[in-house]
């Protein structure tokens, strides 16, 4: 899918009928792979969990510090075994010990924002529009780092017209918990924008809020993810949705 040239224009449309309506107009943010390029993170955490699992003089040690931005998958098992790692049981031991740190609130500073995300939070959120940080990290391990990386970024938080929105439980299935979320955030004002990620997210977003704008930023996403509905417009980085 090629990108909308008129997509600004059609966010920025949509954010004025609302307001003009006397409608807090609602816009819906994905945190990882959305506002937040993950991969500084999981490099970190990969380059201390084979030193400390495997020593310091490892061959798979060796190759993950030589790992460049474009080696990274989805998920970092499939990460390792792009880069030949075969030995199960130690693709289990570094993804145990990665998981533990991915979803903890230790490392979520090693996140980059994604170009041009936190002008455009700001910009709608000056313009009168409401933000609302919706993302499958939960509560418990997760708040607290998130709230730290979110303003230490400069991306409006903690005043009105901003929400973070996160799972109140780790087992809780990221889908359903942003389904059930965007049904409550349209009872304050119109949904104008959904930007995500994930086809697995966003294909039941925009199905379930069909008078919102849907973009997909193109970063990683799970192998098995399905094809993203048509319609649905994707873009490099949030340069694409603020008019210059
Ligand atoms: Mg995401």
């Amino acid at each position: 899918m090629t990108p909308n040239p008129d997509l600004a224009r059609r966010i920025h449309e949509r954010i004025r009928a609302a307001l003009d309506a006397g409608r807090p107009p609602q816009i819906v943010l994905d945190l990882d792979g959305t506002l937040f390029d993950n991969v500084p993170r999981t490099h970190r955490i990969l380059l201390e969990v084979t030193r400390e699992l495997l020593g310091p003089d490892d061959d798979i040690t060796r190759m993950v510090e030589g790992l460049e931005e474009g080696d990274f998958e989805y998920s970092p098992v499939d990460t390792l075994r792009s880069q030949g790692v075969h030995d199960e049981e130690v693709l289990f031991r570094l993804r145990d010990a990665w998981a533990t740190r991915f979803f903890g609130s230790s490392y979520l500073g090693h996140d980059l924002p994604l170009t041009g995300s936190i002008e455009a939070a700001k910009t709608w959120w000056e313009t009168g529009a409401e933000l609302n940080y919706l993302t499958g990290r939960h509560v418990p391990e997760m708040v607290l780092g998130t709230c730290s990386s979110l303003l230490d970024a400069g991306f409006p938080l903690g005043t009105i017209r901003t929400h973070l929105l996160m799972k109140p439980a780790a087992e809780m299935n990221d889908v359903e918990f942003k389904v059930e979320a965007v049904g409550l955030i349209r009872n304050k004002g119109p949904i104008v924008l959904i930007v995500d990620n994930d086809p697995r997210v966003l294909n039941p977003l925009a199905e379930a809020v069909p008078e919102a704008i849907p973009v997909r930023v193109r970063t990683l996403h799970p192998k098995d993810a399905p094809t993203l509905a048509d319609g649905i417009p994707v873009v490099d980085d949030f340069r694409a949705l603020v008019a210059g």
